[in-house]
């Protein structure tokens, strides 16, 4: 079979971003990434060879793969230098549909007709992205997970118009990451979100009932159904803000009372407990 996609570019190279980025370069992607300045690409270059290294100390990984990785990886903060060789876009800057379709529609000029574009976004949709750029049929979402070189599942999210062949294609590549992809229609929150926002929902929502304490909720998950990790912690790790912001995205969209977000989350962000970054939320975190 003769490979459709070698060269990948990542766009934004934030906390997702360079975590693609080494995704990619490890499983032998020739990857260009670009950023908004140069000190960025630097940093996000400097963090990946901190994770490799990390995994070489460890011995997952051999000392040449942390090598041939880096030299994989071409930082530019020319984005026409980044497209134009691109089989394959992961766009990954922060969540904003105005911001994302600026860059698509740049996007659409500057790489080859035969590129597939693929945006990384948590909850915004295909078909409003796909819609600025003259090849709706090549967009799509490729959802990783945070951490991107850990989690192993991403979700691949097709519009109504993505074609089947670039969803072959995007899945080839997934797998080829080492990861398990699963299909999704473009639907608000996709799984992922939409199913762990209910839960932590609900969780919030049985704390503020009084009907157990957050830790008692926590291990009701952690130890009956074999969650890593309860819904109260999630939250407070992915943020307090965050979740509030999706939920009353889904709740928007969804018109479901499932997703409209309890008192107590309202309150919590109203007061600056945003979780472990703020070092309080559910949990006191140190
Ligand atoms: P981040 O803020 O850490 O990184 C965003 C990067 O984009 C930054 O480096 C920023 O400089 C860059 N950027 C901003 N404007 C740009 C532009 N015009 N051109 C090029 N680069 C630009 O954000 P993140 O957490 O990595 O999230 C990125 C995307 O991934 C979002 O859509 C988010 O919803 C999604 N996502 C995040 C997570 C997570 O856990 N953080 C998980 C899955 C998906």
């Amino acid at each position: 079979m003769v490979e459709r996609i070698r060269t990948i570019a990542v766009v934004g190279t934030g906390t997702m971003g360079r975590g693609i980025a080494q995704v990619a370069a490890v499983s032998g992607y020739s990857v260009r990434m670009h950023d908004v300045s140069e000190v960025v690409l630097q940093r996000a270059l400097a963090q990946i060879r901190e994770t490799l290294e990390g995994q070489r100390q460890r011995g997952k990984i051999p000392a040449d793969v942390v090598e041939a990785a880096m030299g994989r990886l071409f930082p530019t903060v020319d984005l026409a230098e980044a497209a134009a060789p691109a089989d394959l876009v992961v766009e990954a800057v922060p969540e904003k549909l105005s911001l994302k379709q600026e860059i698509f529609r740049a996007l659409d000029q500057l790489c080859s007709p035969t590129a597939i574009l693929a945006s990384n976004t948590s909850s915004l949709s295909i078909r409003e992205i796909a819609s600025v750029v003259s090849r709706p049929e090549r967009v799509l979402g490729m959802h990783f997970f945070n951490p991107p070189h850990v989690m192993r599942l991403v979700e691949v999210i097709r519009h109504e118009g993505t074609s089947s062949e670039v969803v072959e294609d995007v899945l080839d590549v997934a797998r080829r990451m080492g990861k398990e992809p699963i299909v999704v229609r473009d639907s608000p929150g996709f799984v992922t979100s939409r199913l762990g926002v209910a839960l932590g929902l609900e969780a919030m929502r049985m704390l503020e009932q009084g009907i157990a304490s957050a830790e008692d909720i926590d291990r009701a998950m952690e130890l009956g159904y074999n969650h890593a990790m309860g819904p109260l912690r999630v939250s407070d790790l992915v943020g307090l803000d965050v979740r509030l912001h999706i939920a009353e995205y889904l709740y928007e969209k969804l018109r479901s009372e499932v997703f409209r977000p309890p008192d107590i989350l309202r309150r919590l962000v109203a007061e600056g407990k945003l979780g472990k970054k703020s070092g309080q939320g559910f949990y006191k975190w140190d």
